[in-house]
């Protein structure tokens, strides 16, 4: 629903950090159809559609709570965002993390240019292994109502640094905003789905485990498991769960979407020894430097 007496939804980007990169994807209408890479049942376009019209009623009912609770800047948050989601078609696409179709379309194109990276490199270290790592750093634990002080960049910046402690080693994946319950409290957990390359990997994940260590009894900050395909993608690069947080979680949804929205794509990406870049149509990775374990 596009309201006349507001201005109209943006289409362009508005970040400054990889304008050419989110242009490149948004333009591609490849990455919102059906075809290669997949994300497996429950992800088609279609399906899509159909979460970003759920999406859509959900900031809208949203929009007029905080209309009716007199909050104005709430209310004209939500019925912007509404309208930008609304206003996303083909050859305009919004761009927007929170857009379900968008959001799709950015994980299908960083999917596709980690496989090729991926196969490069494992192919240039023959006698390491792939392995799957998921890292849940104690602090970064957002309750509804400050979900707005989440900053992916910065995250990241502090995840890349904090790894250096393991060594020099090629790194590629994303952050992930969980939403956790513990005793009846829900939050938003920002945790890291990464992949590496290990000749030892109960070695590596005692190092991970010095650095993310153990808050609670029966928490696990350190995954690591050995990757036997490339399955793992879709889900390193999800963001977060849209369907189960459309089945169990509408309430909180609208803020998240807030967050996803000023959160550049790629900046959700985090990577180390690769440069990214972008081109007809696509993303690519690069190896800085000499290629080492
Ligand atoms: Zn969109």
């Amino acid at each position: 629903m596009l309201n006349k007496n507001r201005p109209p939804p943006h289409t362009k980007p508005g970040f400054r950090s990889h304008v050419r990169a989110h242009q490149e994807i948004t333009s591609n209408e490849v990455w919102y159809g059906d075809q290669a890479p997949r994300l497996g049942k429950g992800f088609s376009a279609a399906k899509t559609q159909e979460r970003a019209t759920t999406v859509t009623g959900v900031l809208l009912r949203a929009a007029k709570k905080q209309e009716k609770n007199g909050s104005t800047d709430l209310t004209e948050k939500y019925f912007q965002l509404l309208d930008k989601i609304e206003g996303c078609r083909p050859r305009s696409r919004c761009g927007s993390l929170a857009c379900p179709r968008c959001a799709r379309a950015f994980q299908k194109a960083k999917i596709a240019a980690q496989q090729a990276v991926i196969t490069q490199t494992s192919k240039a270290r023959s006698g390491k292994q792939l392995v799957f790592v998921t890292l849940v750093p104690k602090s970064m634990m957002y309750g509804p109502g400050t979900l707005s002080r989440i900053d992916i960049k910065k995250a990241n910046r502090w995840l890349k640094d904090t790894l250096k402690q393991i060594g020099n080693r090629t790194t590629l994946g994303s952050a992930d905003l969980g939403w956790e319950t513990r005793r009846g409290e829900g939050y938003i957990q920002i945790h890291w789905h990464l992949a590496m390359w290990t000749s030892n990997i109960d070695n590596l994940e005692r190092k991970l485990k010095l650095i993310f260590s153990k808050t609670k009894k029966h928490e696990r900050p350190v995954d690591v498991r050995e990757a036997e395909d490339l399955g793992f993608l879709p889900y390193m690069n999800k963001a977060i769960k849209l369907p189960s947080l459309l089945r169990t979680n509408r309430t909180h949804l609208p803020e998240l979407m807030l967050v996803l929205d000023r959160t550049e794509p790629m900046d959700l990406m985090v990577q180390t020894n690769l440069r990214l870049s972008a081109q007809c149509g696509q993303l690519a990775f690069k190896p800085i430097g000499r290629i080492e374990g």
